[in-house]
Order: C-alpha cells, then structure tokens, then sequence
C-alpha cells in the first residue's frame, strides 16, 4: 500500500522558515510547561487513566456537552484510525469530497476498506447529493478543509448528516481559526462526529493529542476498539491545562487570523490567487501556474512550503501563517 507522506521536518538545528506542515507559529501556553514540570514520579510509576478522565472533563465543560460524548486520543489521526477500524470494515466504503486530508484512504486501506472520492462542486461546496449515492457507510471530511482552507456552512452539513445513515465524521483540526463549528450537530444528532486536535489551535503538535466530540453511544463503540491506554500521563496533562487557558489560545488565533488576512492581501498584489480562507494556510495559485519551480525557489532560500504535485493543485502551493516576521520573510523572497 502507498503511505501517507507527511510535510518534510528539518534537521534539528537547521534555520529554516517552516511553513509547510501548518503549525501554529506561537508557543504553547506557560501553563502547559508548567503543568508538565509538577508531574511527581507516581504519575508515572502508575498506569494513565484509560479514558483520560480529567481531560473529559474540562472537554465537557469547555464544549458544553457530557463527559460520555468525548473520547480522547494520542493526535487526532489516531481518533480517525480508531473511528475507520470501528465503524468500517474490509469491503464497506468510505466517502469523501476530493482532495481532503491525504491521510483517509491510507486509513481506509490499512482496514480493507473501499474508497468512493466525489469532487467538491464549484467554489468547494459540499457535494451532499454525490455523497449520498455512493452507498458507503461512513462520510469523512475535513471542516475547514485542507489543503484549501475552505469551510462547509454547518446547515449543508446538517442536510447530509439528516439524509444519511453511517457516520459522519467531521474532521475540525483547523476550526479554532474559523467562524464557525459543528458541535451544534453532535448535540442533535446521533450520526455525527467532530473531531478536534492540540497540533493546531493550540501549539502542541509535538505532544500528540487529538479527541472527538460524538453522541455517547458513538464514544462508548469506539471506546472497544482503542488501546487501553492510548493517552500518557505527560499528554493527558498538558492537554487539559493547554485547553483550559481558552484566553491564550484565543489569542494566538486571533493574531494568526490578523496575519492571515495581511499574507493574503500582500500575496495577491504579487499575483498570487488565493482562496479564501478559515484555517491558518492559504492555498494559493502561483502566477503562471508554476508552483513546482516556485516551492523550489523558496526552499533554496531556506523557506519551506507544502507542495502536492496531484491533479487540481500542481499550479498551487499551501502556505502555513507565520508571525509577522516569517511571513515577512516568505513575502521577500517571493518576486514582485
Ligand atoms: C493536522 C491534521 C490532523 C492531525 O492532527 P494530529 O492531532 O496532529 O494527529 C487531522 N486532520 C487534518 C485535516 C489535519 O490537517
């Protein structure tokens, strides 16, 4: 089977302005650090709770919904892996609008599950009536949507969630920079999953931890299929302290949106389209469709970018938001 190709990391120590794997550019919050400094040795002599209960319950309070309906995992890809080997199984189908996130048919592979792909309409709408008939028994995407950085209205996911009867898993790991959520539907309706992660919104992709938001009876199904203890105690912890302190990771988000807005302003005037959106990347088409020789340029130059030489984006590059400066510094290497 092919593999999912994750973003290049440089070397450690390497300079480089690394805009390719859509981190949030500020660090976590020092109540993270100082969380992770008063874990004693007895936390971790000891097993972690299974089901990482403390999170569970800051989740419950910040989200609103029970303690039941949250099921914590070790990033949100393994929340995705647990939903795929729960709900889908060799020779079921999984469907998603195209392109999404690359990691859902090497998901689907690894379970012997079939792949039915639908184009997004036009400007990415969600295409719910060509999802509807592909007959499969689960619906994937993400919201936002990555790489293009759009996001579906909750009501058009509300009518594909209504005309459906497998899953819907909503896939939110960029949703703290959008205007708006899913959660409302996890509330109503007992078919829909939201899945978060701490790799964006809140600085901690080197932690791993991701958790989803679903109906109880959906979190206690997969609560059968997950390892034991597939969150540790340093994780569990950090988490819960980092979701916590909504107040910082507000502002991260709010000044990623602020250099969002200015990267795209200053990318069109070089000529660059660039697609609105909700997410902290811009997917962008480079002038004269030459997006190769572009990423090529820039990483000479010591930036790093995403490019995905696949059908409907080789004429485009996914720039992560930066701070000020790294953004200033991609905006300065680019001609024009
Ligand atoms: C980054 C990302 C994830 C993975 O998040 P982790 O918690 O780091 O595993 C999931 N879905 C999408 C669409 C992402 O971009």
């Amino acid at each position: 089977m092919a593999p999912y190709v994750p973003g290049e990391q440089p070397l450690p120590g390497e300079k480089v302005v690394k805009l390719n794997t859509n981190e949030n550019p500020f660090p976590p919050s020092p109540r993270v650090l100082e969380a992770i400094r008063n874990i004693d040795g007895e936390q971790l002599r000891r097993y972690p709770s299974p089901k990482a209960d403390a999170f569970r319950d800051t989740a419950a309070s910040v989200h609103g919904v029970s303690a039941d309906m949250i099921l914590a995992g070790n990033g949100s890809d393994e929340i995705l892996a647990i939903a795929m080997r729960t709900f889908l199984g060799p020779g079921e189908t999984l469907a998603y609008p195209d392109p999404t996130y690359s990691l859902y048919p090497v998901l689907a592979e690894s379970c012997e599950t079939r792949v039915v792909t639908v184009p997004w309409e036009t400007d990415w709408t969600l295409p719910v009536d060509a999802l509807l008939g592909t007959s499969a028994r689960a619906i994937f995407f993400a919201n936002p949507n990555a790489p293009s950085g759009t996001l579906v209205p909750r009501s058009r996911v509300r009518d594909l969630a209504l005309a459906f009867d497998g899953l819907v898993l909503v896939d939110e790991a960029y949703v703290d920079f959008a205007d708006d959520n899913c959660i409302d539907l996890v509330r109503e309706l007992p078919n829909v999953a939201v899945c978060r992660t701490f790799s964006k919104g809140y600085s901690l992709a080197g932690l791993r931890f991701g958790y989803a938001i679903a109906a109880p009876a959906l979190v206690a199904e997969m609560n059968k299929v997950k390892d034991s203890y597939n969150c540790d105690a340093i994780a569990i912890v950090a988490a819960t302290a980092a979701l916590a302190d909504q107040d910082y990771a507000r502002g991260t988000w709010s000044a990623v949106r602020a250099e969002r807005k200015r990267l795209s302003v200053e990318l069109t005037r070089r000529g660059f389209a660039v697609i609105a959106s909700q997410t902290n990347f811009l997917l962008v088409s480079c002038p004269g469709g030459k997006a190769a020789e572009q990423y090529q340029a820039l990483k000479r130059k010591g930036i790093l970018v995403r490019y995905f030489d696949k059908p409907g984006l080789a004429d485009k590059l996914r720039i992560t938001v930066g701070t000020a400066e790294q953004n200033d510094a991609l905006l300065g290497a680019l001609p024009g």
